[in-house]
């Protein structure tokens, strides 16, 4: 285990240099992915007198716009590792080039320090890229490696060569991220509550954020100013866990100063939504505060899963949030709701059930395909089938994984399911789409 938070805490008139790293993965989509935890170290770092710079792989290597102020990034292929062999999909890098991220190491003053940060842990492999390149221009400057995959795979992590690995929270006050190390960002981020109060047996929140709490409003509305006040931003996304726990003290003063203050930006919640929070009041506060993406944690309608989800919704709370939800004004299609597929021993027919019953409200199905984390106890039961997660975090893929956990679900039955999500429902549609039909692709 390594901590650096008293090695942070006492950095003082150095340049440090902040870096995301390319994504190698199958697929790559930005729901509003930015280095949250890397920025608010970096605007710690700045208020204590150092030089903060930052090279985000993602960002600068963007390719088209898309909605709501995000971009595709650009992509490559790749060859695919060994433990992706047998997948018949395409393997990309995403992101910068090698030529592009040494091009800009060159450019700039030599950092006194480099902070890497990770996000999935089966996307290590472009960390590893990173490490080796920033490693090839400055051999002798020391590179602490952090983040979400560090925290989950710690031993792993000690492979990659950094010279350090930080594997739990690092405990340094959150200012602000420091947005305006980008050129021209379109959307801003925030938390307003750090981890969950629940426990959920597939989910790491827990293990990444041992204690919930929730942050000061001030705080969170000065930041959100901030972002604000930079004239390319004009979108907000909220990276909460439990935005609406205590939503009565926190979620809608903060609303009543947005309203306020900064009417004209969108707000996005990529993470879930607690169902059973949104009631009459809640809904008319995320529709008029102007929430635009909204995505609601149902998950399954399937009891045992449900369980396994902490209990925090029943079809009765999905039923009444969504007619809150239309009522206050939001369309069907607004109405996005995340069911999970994948999980172990989850059947066929089940997460059919939940789609068919998030269509028979009119709503709009995200399928969330499940992918275990390390130190999460669904993860220990899977590894028990599949010891190969426990070597080796590719297999934490959910396109590798799937198939192996949930025999139910093979690829062509994920794809019928991925295809009922899909499709408009109407009448007739149930008898279209059974297991035992041919694939609509
Ligand atoms: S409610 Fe959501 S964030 Fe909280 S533990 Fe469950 S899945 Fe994780």
């Amino acid at each position: 285990m390594g901590d650096f938070t008293a090695f942070i805490k006492g950095l003082e008139n150095k340049k440090v240099l902040g870096i995301n790293p390319p994504v190698f993965d199958f697929a790559f989509f930005d729901f509003w992915a930015k280095p949250l935890g890397l920025l608010y170290i970096l605007e710690y770092l700045r208020r204590r007198g150092n030089t903060v710079n930052l090279i985000d792989c993602i960002y600068e290597g963007r390719d088209k716009p898309k909605s709501y102020g995000r971009y595709k990034p650009k992509r490559r292929e790749i060859g695919k590792p060994l433990p992706y062999k047998a997948i018949p999909r395409r393997f990309y890098h995403f992101g910068m080039t090698k030529e592009e991220l040494e091009e800009r190491l060159s450019a700039i003053e030599p950092p006194d320090i480099i902070l890497i940060t990770s996000g999935m842990t089966y996307w290590y492999l472009g960390v590893k890229w990173c490490i080796e390149i920033v490693k090839g221009i400055f051999p002798d400057v020391p590179l602490l490696l952090g983040g979400i995959y560090a925290q989950l795979c710690p031993d792993h992590a000690q492979g990659l060569g950094a010279d350090g690995v930080q594997t739990t929270p690092l405990g340094v006050p959150f200012f602000r991220p420091a947005l305006d190390l980008y050129d021209a960002p379109e959307y801003g981020i925030t938390i307003t509550s750090i981890g969950c109060p629940l426990n959920c047996k597939y989910c790491a929140s827990k293990r990444l954020w041992p204690k919930y709490r929730k942050r000061n409003v001030d705080e969170v509305i000065d930041e959100i100013s901030f972002q604000a006040g930079m004239r390319s931003v004009g979108d907000i996304a909220f990276y909460d866990d439990a935005l609406l726990l205590d939503k009565e003290r926190h979620f809608y003063p903060l609303c009543d100063e947005l309203k306020k203050r900064h009417g004209h930006l969108r707000y996005h919640t990529p993470n879930g939504l607690h169902v059973r929070e949104i009631d009459e009041v809640c809904a008319r506060y995320l529709y008029e505060t102007g929430f635009k993406t909204i995505r609601l944690s149902l998950e399954s309608t399937d009891p045992s899963i449900q369980k396994a989800g902490s209990d925090k919704v029943h079809d009765d709370q999905y039923i009444r949030a969504v007619e809150n939800l239309l009522k206050a004004g939001y369309t069907h299609e607004d109405i996005e709701t995340y069911i999970l597929v994948g999980l172990p021993g989850q059947k066929y027919e089940a997460v059919e059930r939940a789609i068919l019953f998030v269509k028979s409200l009119g709503a709009t199905v995200k399928l969330a395909e499940y992918s275990p984390i390390p130190g999460t106890p669904m993860f220990d039961e899977c590894a028990k089938i599949f010891p190969l997660l426990k070597e080796d975090p590719l297999y934490q893929n959910n396109t590798a994984y799937c198939g192996y956990m949930t025999p139910d679900i093979t690829q062509i039955n994920l794809q019928r399911l991925k295809n009922l999500a899909k499709i408009k429902i109407r009448d007739g549609v149930k008898a279209s789409i059974r297991r035992d039909d041919p694939p609509l692709i």
